[in-house]
């Protein structure tokens, strides 16, 4: 990453600010270590993690649904915050925008200039081209699914798409943020296929929306195996529930999944003689030696002011 963090000075010094302020040089570990930390102070045990306690915890007083066009807004009070979520949303996607904004809080405290409502759109779809907002989508998704207890989870369930359902139903996350968790912090070897189609145009050919992958070596390249994609796709607008079928491509044996979800299909693609990979049984929080607890300690007194 180079050295500008967002076109905003501000987000930038604010991202420089947090950094420094847990003493951890990288973006994306400084705001994971925010996450990890509050969820620690809250002694919040789960899946599910509720980003209403959590968000309490960093001065979120009250969240409300309402009729808005845009995801969310963090709105500053003196006593704290308001957040408020669009009530259409399913609560799924309200719960991580309720976590998004939490993530911006770290930011806000290190950088009162921040704290100015914005009308929020797009959350838990950023890139890193919009970095700021990126790392607000990394702090969520590490508050809602923590590293290690979603690693377990993984573990646990079937490589596929049912997989999948059970995650998100676990962690009570929307499908898209479960992909994008599973491929961010690699597991299962698989890739992730999103396309939209619309209603009674079903037999054109499907684009990809979004291809998610993780970066093991025997996880198949997209091009491989995009015209059994694209045939699988439309067999499964056709049909109800899970369609599987196991093909060959390239000398590799690959198992294809696609489940219709309203207007979009997901699919997914994984090694078909791959066993699920059992992950060490990590606690949630490593044991810590005395001099790395009082570290630690020492970090979440200087971010949550005890
Ligand atoms: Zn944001």
């Amino acid at each position: 990453m180079n050295s500008k963090y967002s076109s905003d000075p501000t987000e930038h010094n604010a991202v420089l600010a947090l950094c420094e302020r847990v003493a951890i040089p990288e973006p994306k570990a400084a705001i994971v270590a925010c996450s990890l930390a509050l969820i620690e102070t809250c002694g919040v045990v789960g899946p599910p993690l509720s980003p209403e306690h959590l968000g309490y915890a960093r001065g979120i007083f009250r969240v409300d649904k309402k009729d808005l066009v845009f995801d969310a807004c963090l709105i500053p009070k003196d006593s704290g915050f308001i957040v408020e979520v669009c009530k259409f949303n399913p609560r799924a996607r309200q719960r991580f925008s309720i976590a998004h904004e939490i993530a911006h809080t770290f930011f806000i405290e290190v950088m009162p200039e921040l704290g100015l409502p914005k009308r929020e759109t797009g959350i838990g779809l950023h890139s890193e081209y919009n970095y700021f907002e990126h790392l607000c989508d990394i702090g969520a998704a590490e508050l809602l699914m923590p590293g290690e207890l979603f690693r377990r989870a993984a573990a646990e369930v079937a490589p596929g798409l049912t997989g999948i359902l059970e995650l998100a139903n676990r962690f009570q996350a929307s499908l898209n943020a479960t992909a994008r968790r599973l491929t961010a912090l690699n597991l299962w070897s698989c890739m992730i296929v999103w396309s939209r189609f619309n209603e009674g145009a079903e037999d054109v050919a499907h684009k990809p929306k979004l291809v998610l992958r993780t970066t093991s070596a025997d996880t198949p390249e997209f091009r491989s195996v995009r015209t059994f994609w694209a045939r699988q796709v439309s067999r499964c607008l056709r049909e109800r529930g899970i369609v599987s079928e196991n093909v060959c491509v390239t000398n590799e044996d690959i198992r294809m999944e696609s489940l219709r979800v309203g207007g979009e299909v997901i699919s997914v693609i994984i090694p078909a003689k791959r066993q699920p990979r059992m992950s060490a049984q990590l606690p949630l929080f490593p044991s810590r030696s005395p001099t790395t607890r009082s570290k630690a300690a020492d970090r979440q007194s200087r971010l949550f002011g005890r």
